[in-house]
């Protein structure tokens, strides 16, 4: 579709700045098609994939409809998960860059909640990024009130319904006033959505980015058919041949995930762990890991996944098949982030076939098969990649003391063929072991059993990640995880 630039769009010359300064060229369909409709102050329903520019979609109308000489609350946006509202305040930071009067403030649980007290009380944000557990928790001590509240985004709306947040977005938007708009995100439309839409919307605008145009096209999507037992070594060669830097793995458990990590990791990858039941702690050292490349894989959940919104991965590897369509979109949305390229890889084991076929369908993408590579491919093509290496090092040149260095050599040994010979063998060999030794401390929980048997052969287990199951309490405080059920007392419509 024809998209706008921003231009054109009658912002305010603060937030064209703010949104030039991020390097945008021009608005993503989903900005086109939503940005002037919040600005005119409709209620929206909008339906677009992750990585489509969600985010500005709705921040950049947000942001130019607070009003900077009042520091009271105006803008509240909700969130399924911590990493995911930081991330929001942190690109609507960006957004801000030239509007210093008005403040951000993410608030999730699993943070010390004095520490939210102080930072509300000195920053006074008028725009809060939150998850649905812990706002509640505010409203509830009334540290947080909602009466100036003007605009509300659901950011991931199915998403937050998936993980049990219902009740306490339902409790929420009772605490905001009818006038206000609403905006309400989700890359899926099922019925809870529709009936949060007529409950809480005043005459909303659909607006979905058709499916064509939405990112999945870039990303280019493969399948390859194997035994349970050989997955990992197909992920393993497939790693080596892709050579990418930045990819994700997916499991559909957290055993699993812990599984494919201490396989990995005895392979010599550098790779981390990341489900639902790692602490708060481990999760932030792992993502950073991955952000800085020091973890090159990461092997994770879905829901620990949702999060993730690191811009260059290459390659998305689903060495479990999904459960069902809209994990796969959102799991392959990792890769191929607005306008890059990606690949997206799935393992399929016997009947899986017929769900694949129906994944295909409903994301109306085609998912090509290929070949499991021989490990003479994957040989070659380490061995074309090392030539391209030498030859590129030549090019460079500064290599006056590796030539000394080996004329010494020469003058005892044998010839020059033999001694790059050599070279290249030890290069080719201990690389793995040295990669190891750089590895951070294991970024999984230690403490439970853990199958030796190394095939993976368990099937669809009942352990499947996060969403299934009562929600429970976990060691980052109840939120993210699921809402307490909100008591019927303290909830009083105003
Ligand atoms: P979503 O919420 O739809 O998954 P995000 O809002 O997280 O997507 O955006 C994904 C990435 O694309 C972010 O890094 C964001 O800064 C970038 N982005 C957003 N809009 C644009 C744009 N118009 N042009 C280029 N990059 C953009
Ligand atoms: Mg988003």
């Amino acid at each position: 579709m024809e998209t706008l630039k921003f231009a054109d769009m009658k912002l305010s010359s603060e937030i064209l700045q703010g949104i030039q300064s991020m390097g945008f060229e021009k608005a993503s369909p989903i900005q086109s098609m939503t940005i002037p409709l919040i600005l005119e102050g409709k209620d929206i329903i909008g339906q677009a994939q992750t990585g489509t520019g969600k985010t500005a979609a709705f921040g950049i109308p947000m942001i130019e409809k607070i009003d900077k000489s009042n520091k009271q609350i105006q803008g509240l946006i909700l969130c399924p998960t911590r990493e995911l509202a930081i991330q929001v305040a942190e690109e609507l930071g960006r957004l801000l860059k030239f509007i210093p009067e008005v403040h951000v403030l993410p608030v999730y649980g699993g943070q010390p909640i004095e520490h939210q007290l102080k930072s509300l009380r000195s920053l006074r944000p008028q725009i809060i990024v939150g998850t649905p557990g812990r706002i509640y928790d505010h409203i509830d001590r009334k540290t947080i009130r909602l009466e100036t509240v003007h605009m509300v985004v659901l950011d991931e709306a199915d998403e937050m319904l998936n993980m049990g947040f219902r009740d306490a977005i339902e409790e929420i938007l009772k605490f905001v006033k009818d006038e206000a708009q609403t905006v309400f995100f989700s890359a899926t439309m099922p019925k809870a959505i529709l009936h949060l839409t007529k409950t809480y919307q005043t005459n909303p605008e659909h607006v979905q980015v058709a499916r064509q145009q939405m990112s999945a096209p870039l990303i280019e999507q493969f399948y390859l058919e194997v035994r349970n037992d050989q997955k990992i070594d197909a992920l393993s060669r497939l790693l080596d041949l892709n050579h990418t830097k930045l990819s994700v793995v997916f499991c559909n458990t957290k055993r699993r995930v812990d599984d494919v990590v201490e396989h990995l990791e005895r392979r010599g990858y550098l790779v981390g762990g990341l489900h639902g039941d790692l602490k708060q702690r481990d999760r932030d050292r792992v993502m950073g890991n991955f952000r800085k490349g020091t973890v090159e894989i990461l092997v994770a959940t879905d829901i620990a996944a949702r999060g993730i919104d690191v811009d260059d991965i290459e390659a998305v590897y689903n060495l479990d098949l999904p459960y069902d369509e809209e994990d796969y979109v959102h799991r392959i949305g990792r890769t191929g982030r607005v306008g890059r390229k990606g690949k997206a890889f799935t393992f399929v084991v016997g009947r899986e076939m017929n769900n694949l076929k129906r994944i295909g369908q409903f994301t109306n993408s085609k998912i090509l098969p290929t070949k499991l590579p021989t490990v003479t491919d994957v040989e070659e093509n380490k061995a074309n990649q090392l030539v391209d290496k030498i030859k590129e090092t030549i090019k460079a040149g500064g290599l006056e003391r590796s030539i000394s260095l080996i004329e010494r050599i020469m003058v005892d040994e044998t010839n020059s063929l033999d001694i790059a010979a050599a070279l290249l063998k030890m290069l080719s060999e201990p690389k793995k072991r040295a990669k190891e030794a750089v590895e951070a401390p294991r970024d999984r929980v230690s403490d439970r059993p853990r199958s030796s048997t190394g095939n993976f052969s368990r099937g669809p287990s009942r352990d499947r990640d996060d969403r299934s199951g009562p929600p429970r309490r976990d060691d980052r405080g109840r939120d993210d995880r699921g809402p307490r059920r909100p008591s019927s007392e303290g909830f009083r419509r105003k």
